[in-house]
């Protein structure tokens, strides 16, 4: 594939060539032609796989092509040519084609400077970068010139927005890079203010890390009709995540063979997920008991309880960490290297966050599921979700006294569609196949299951009142 063929102009192909740019990146390669047709894109690909070009390219595309602002008269030129005809100059707002907002400033120049970079052909397009911290007078000399694109951190973008500085009617691209570190400094009112004030007709571009969650959320509602992008690397696929699911018969099983196995040799520190907050505690005390370092983090924490904990985590003074979703999101702990969840999260996407504590800074780590037998229709959720088969574990004397239903077989290289018979290996059995269509509301593996009886011997069938989800 080569930069000519997804249609660029030769005034942006040249720049490529003296930039030393000989061809696109996969993320490139998919974004450039969609948003040259104009479509909304949300992408995640990672870092250092050339997103700013991936957005950028295209837009300089499409903004070469268009008229110029203002009828080719910045607001300097018409406050001059007031002023010649004997009028008071009014200021007029700048008035940008093209919107980029990054959390950093740092970042922002960045993606200015490359634009620079791509646009050097393109004379008339401009642009510039709108930051805290850079001196006022500069930033209204740099507005005044009217610049086609602006780069910017929401916050100083709005001071601008609220003075009249700067008009959005004209904007016809909105590019959100970075948008789930802007979301996790806080700035979602800015963005939401920022994207209120632009024309419903734009095309809008938003790059993230993960299109889960609050992004995915946001992503959702400020685009129309988006192609998503996603560029795959081994970490967001988890590949050095190894994932099993173990079933269990009841409560007294679930806290045995979870004891069993925080005792693993090759366990350094391990993070154990709970439903409700009071179940955090309440296994945290239990583990302190048997004589693990364990502690709680749930939402219901202060602060700076929450901080300390967080501390002796990353001090190593805490060895199991018993947490609930939101409490434990984006723990950074190289020495994770075990995950278990203890209850399933209720979201696949939650499956995701949880087992991406583990298996941090390139290594590798293992993700165990603690699920009794009523619980399959869940597992084969998230097995849908994440596209990847999760298989079934046995520790000698800590076996279920249930057995599946007919076993399903397991490859060790992998499942593939149809692949559901089979010679079973004891103790590595699939648990399900991904996609396979449920006909009757239960999960085929747990068909095994349902005769006379089942009800009253499992507690956590559906007699049992749901439990709350805490921190939801
Ligand atoms: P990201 O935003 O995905 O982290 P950047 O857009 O900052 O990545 O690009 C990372 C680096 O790769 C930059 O130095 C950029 O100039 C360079 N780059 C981007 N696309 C290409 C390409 N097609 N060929 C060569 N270098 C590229
Ligand atoms: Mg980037």
């Amino acid at each position: 594939m080569t930069f000519e063929a997804l249609g660029l102009n030769t005034s942006i192909l040249k720049a490529l060539t003296d930039a030393g740019y000989t061809k696109p990146t996969p993320v490139q390669e998919q974004a450039v032609p969609a948003a040259i047709a104009g479509k909304d894109l949300l992408v995640s690909s990672q870092t250092g796989s050339g997103k700013t070009a991936a957005f950028m390219l295209p837009s300089l595309h499409r903004l070469a092509a268009t008229e110029p602002t203002a009828a080719g008269r910045t607001p300097n030129q018409e406050m001059q040519a007031a002023r010649a005809r004997g009028e008071r100059p009014r200021f007029r707002p700048a008035q940008p084609k093209m919107l980029v907002l990054t959390p950093t400033r740092e970042l922002a120049l960045q993606v200015t400077t490359n634009t620079d970079k791509y646009s050097v052909n393109l004379r008339r397009i401009k642009a510039v970068s709108i930051l805290g911290g850079m001196p006022y007078p500069k930033q209204m000399q740099l507005l005044a010139k009217n610049p086609e694109i602006l780069v910017a951190t929401p916050g100083r973008l709005i001071d601008h927005m609220e003075s009249g500085k700067i008009d959005f009617s004209q904007l016809e691209i909105l590019v959100l890079d970075e948008a789930d570190r802007m979301l996790d400094m806080g700035f979602i009112d800015d963005i939401e203010k920022i994207v209120a004030a632009t024309p419903a007709g734009r095309q809008t571009m938003l790059f993230s890390a993960t299109l889960d969650g609050v992004v995915g959320n946001m992503a959702r509602r400020i685009t129309k009709e988006p192609q998503i992008i996603q560029i795959m690397t081994a970490a967001n696929k988890h590949e050095n995540i190894t994932q099993r699911v173990h079933f269990v018969d009841d409560l007294s099983h679930k806290n045995r063979l979870l004891d069993h196995l925080l005792r693993d040799e090759s366990l350094d520190q391990a993070v154990v997920f709970t439903a409700t907050k009071r179940d955090a505690d309440t296994i945290a005390d239990r583990l302190n008991i048997a004589g693990f370092s364990a502690a709680a983090l749930h939402g219901d924490m202060h602060q700076g309880a929450r901080n300390r904990t967080l501390d002796s985590l990353r001090r190593g003074q805490v060895k199991v960490l018993v947490a609930t979703d939101v409490a434990a999101r984006g723990i950074d702990v190289p020495n994770i290297t075990h995950v278990f969840n203890y209850d399933l999260p209720k979201f696949p996407e939650d499956y995701v966050h949880r087992i991406g504590r583990t298996g941090r800074a390139g290594r590798n780590g293992q993700a165990i599921s603690l699920v009794n037998h009523a619980e399959g229709m869940h597992v084969k959720r998230i097995e849908r979700f994440t596209k990847q088969m999760i298989p079934v574990n046995v520790v000698e004397g800590y076996e279920p006294k249930k057995t599946g239903a007919a076993p399903r077989s397991s490859r060790p290289g992998g499942w593939k569609p149809g692949d559901n018979r089979g010679g079973a290996k004891p103790g590595q059995r699939s648990f399900s196949k991904p996609g396979a269509p449920r006909r009757d509301g239960v999960s085929g593996s747990a068909e095994g299951y349902k005769g006379p009886g089942f009800k009253a011997n499992n507690p956590y069938n559906s007699d049992r009142p749901r439990r709350s989800y805490g921190d939801r």
